[in-house]
């Protein structure tokens, strides 16, 4: 007996420090708590191997040796059961037991095992009722205790895997064991029962000897399973997370590869797909004016709306930026119709935390079959968006081999652009801006490129690219130069109207060095910056308020004006009208040319401009094309007149010619010499 008790007890570490090892190894706390509990039950066996040792040596009950083998061996009894319990109900629910929990059960443990002890163990007749609580109470608790692990582990798994298979149904059958057992000790001592228990007794620890490495290999079949689910799904995970897109969830450029790779795998000759790429019209605008933050919550939105729009298409999904994929099965003739009617319903107005934006979505389309070069096609795609986007966007536009990349041309534009500056291939033109009273008040300076293959260029060809560049600093400070060289030339012909205007990027307002430049070139030509007014963009200054505010301040303490250009086409409000630090407010040309809305406009130029007066600016309305255009705006008391009714942008020479007319000549010229 003594011989399988130690046995058992020594079969009971190896398994506590297998369930040990790999606790340590995975971190994991129920395996801690697994391996607690074999730890307990060694010791409860190797108690009990001892308590019959000292039976055998007449150690009598009251020996302190025996009570102190008893009050540790029915410690651990108890204690192997709460471990037991603990550590499946962590395994299964993910949770675990803090310090304090910890105590407490020990304490319990403990408190049990004292009154286990003393509980009739002076009374020579009492041998009975302490078999039962010593031996039949734990075989009933421990065998419940595992009855209910069991059932706690099905209950919450009803289809366990193998591992759990094995643990439950050693539990079953150990829990079943123990508990008959305990049922038997409770049986003899109430209802004088049979001696049943007497005879399996002894098979008991035969039983345990089986049963033990039976759960044992079975917790750790368990473990190494969860193990192995765990990191598929984590692998899994991470396949998911490299195949979409972080921001709006939607597949991503891989993803739509891989759908591409496994289509043409299984597609016929026959069954062409057509690829469509939808874009959001001024995108990068709508991020100037209204910040990242918000470019990203749009993006979310559009992305929602294309799941929702698109749910069933064999692939839909994000590329980059505002640029989202469709895949459609069918060739392109019959699915650009598809697509346009998706477009259309993309374009519908945006609700962004309470503010309403009208933003419009183009498509470029392209179809391909299943031998297709997938990237050709995708750029294919992409041009056409492009062309779309450039013919004024709200379209869906297919792919035509006429629509060629701008890319190689790129390269040598841009070569191009930086030797311009080496080879004085710039020149400005000078637009008047006329008075009320029919007189040149200044020009504004206009910058143009002299290409040498390709002819006079306005800036649309090329500011944009010298932004990309970063060189708009550079162009910036040349006609600073030249604007200040003309403006002193001028003077000898005509001193009042000898003023220019200029335009500065939004770089240069940044870079803010720009204020030393001036003070340089009004030393250098001997011109006081008075005659020079900076034009900036109303997009500009809310893009850099701060800074833009600093450097303009700095500029009006020269003596300058500033101009606020293209008013009425940002994201200010009204309340800046009064805050920005300028001189002159110029009203965008769509006040003057936009048709549709013609009353609209005029009604808000006729409440704003006494505005403007009453905050004592000047204002400057540009883009008159005819003479009604002119003659309503005069009546609106409006200070300076820009257009092509009264002039184009004049090269240098003809600008001079006509400061040098009289007022007489001028104002002939103005009505009868004027394109209409
Ligand atoms: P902006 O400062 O608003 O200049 C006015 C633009 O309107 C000029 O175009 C001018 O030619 C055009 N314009 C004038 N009257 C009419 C009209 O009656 N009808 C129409 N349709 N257009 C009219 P341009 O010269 O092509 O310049 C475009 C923009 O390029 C300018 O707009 C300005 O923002 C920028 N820019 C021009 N020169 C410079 C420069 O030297 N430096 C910087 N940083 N930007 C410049
Ligand atoms: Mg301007
Ligand atoms: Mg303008």
């Amino acid at each position: 007996m003594t011989a399988t008790l130690l046995f058992q007890s020594f079969s009971a570490v190896l398994i506590g420090w297998l369930l040990l090892h790999y606790a340590h190894i995975y971190h994991r706390k129920y395996l801690f708590y697994w391996s607690y509990s074999f730890f307990s039950l060694a010791i409860f066996l190797l108690g009990s191997s001892l308590g019959l040792w000292l039976v055998d040596n007449d150690f009598g009950p009251s020996s302190p040796w025996r009570l102190i083998n008893l009050f540790v061996i029915t410690t651990a009894g108890y204690m192997q059961i709460a471990f037991l319990v603990i550590g499946t109900i962590s395994l299964v629910k993910g949770t675990s037991i803090n310090k304090f929990t910890f105590i407490r059960i020990l304490m319990i443990c403990l408190f049990i095992a004292f009154c286990i002890t003393v509980f009739k163990n002076w009374d020579a007749s009492g041998a009975d009722l302490r078999y039962l609580t010593r031996i039949g109470l734990r075989y009933f608790t421990a065998g419940l205790a595992c009855l209910g692990t069991a059932i706690y582990i099905l209950r919450n798994d009803p289809n366990p895997i193998i591992g759990k298979k094995i643990v439950t149904i050693g539990f079953f059958v150990y829990g079943f064991e123990m508990t008959f057992l305990g049922w038997l000790t409770f049986e003899n001592y109430f209802f004088n029962g049979s001696d049943l228990l007497l005879y399996l007794i002894p098979y008991h620890g035969l039983f345990e000897l089986i049963l033990y490495p039976i759960i044992g290999v079975g917790l750790v079949v368990w473990l190494l399973e969860v193990e192995r689910i765990k990191s598929k799904k984590t692998a899994d995970q991470l396949k998911h997370l490299n195949l979409s897109d972080a921001l709006t969830g939607l597949p991503n450029q891989p993803a739509l590869q891989q759908f591409l790779q496994q289509w043409s795998l299984v597609a016929q000759s026959n069954e062409p797909m057509t690829l469509v790429l939808f874009g959001v019209d001024k995108m990068a605008r709508f991020n100037d004016g209204e910040g990242f933050k918000k470019g990203d919550q749009l993006l979310i939105a559009l992305a929602k709306r294309i799941d929702m729009l698109c749910r069933g298409k064999p692939f839909y999904g994000r590329i980059y930026g505002d640029v989202f994929v469709l895949m459609m099965n069918g060739n392109e003739k019959n699915e650009i119709k598809k697509a346009e009617k998706i477009r259309q319903k993309l374009s519908r107005p945006f609700k962004l935390s309470g503010q309403t934006f009208h933003l419009e979505v183009s498509a470029g389309v392209t179809e391909l079959s299943n031998t297709s070069d997938h990237e050709q096609a995708f750029n294919q795609a992409n041009l056409a968006l492009m062309f779309a986007k450039q013919r004024g966007g709200k379209q869906s536009l297919a792919f035509n081999s006429e629509m060629k990349s701008p890319q190689n041309s790129n390269i040598n534009f841009e070569n191009d652009l930086r030797s311009a500056f080496k080879n004085n291939q710039f020149e400005l033109y000078y637009q008047p801006i006329w008075s009320s009273k029919n007189r040149i008040m200044c020009f504004e300076a206009l910058i143009r490129w002299q290409h040498p293959s390709r002819g006079l260029l306005l800036p649309g060809a090329f500011l944009s690219m010298l932004q990309q560049m970063r060189m708009m600093i550079q162009l910036d400070y040349w006609v600073v130069d030249e604007a200040f060289k003309q403006a002193k030339a001028w003077r000898k012909v005509n001193t009042d109207a000898a003023k220019i205007n200029i335009n500065l990027s939004a770089e240069t307002i940044q870079d803010g060095s720009i204020t030393e430049h001036i003070k340089q070139c009004s030393l250098r030509h001997q011109l006081t910056p008075q005659h020079i007014t900076v034009e900036i963009t109303e997009n500009t200054l809310m893009q850099n308020i701060a800074i833009g505010t600093n450097t303009l301040n700095e500029l009006r303490e020269l003596g300058m004006e500033i101009a606020i250009d293209d008013f009425g086409t940002g994201y200010s409000s009204l309340n800046y009208l009064r805050s920005f630090p300028a001189d002159v407010i110029k009203f965008d040309r769509t006040f003057v040319s936009d048709q549709s809305n013609h009353h609209l406009n005029h009604k808000i130029l006729q409440a704003l401009i006494p505005l403007c007066h009453d905050l004592n600016k000047k204002v400057v309305i540009e883009g008159i094309e005819n003479q009604t255009q002119f003659n309503q705006l005069e009546e609106l008391k409006v200070d300076g007149f820009q257009g092509f009714y009264l002039s184009h942008p004049l090269a240098e020479k003809e600008a001079i010619k006509m400061l040098t007319m009289s007022k007489k000549s001028m104002v002939k010229a103005m009505f009868n010499e004027a394109p209409g």
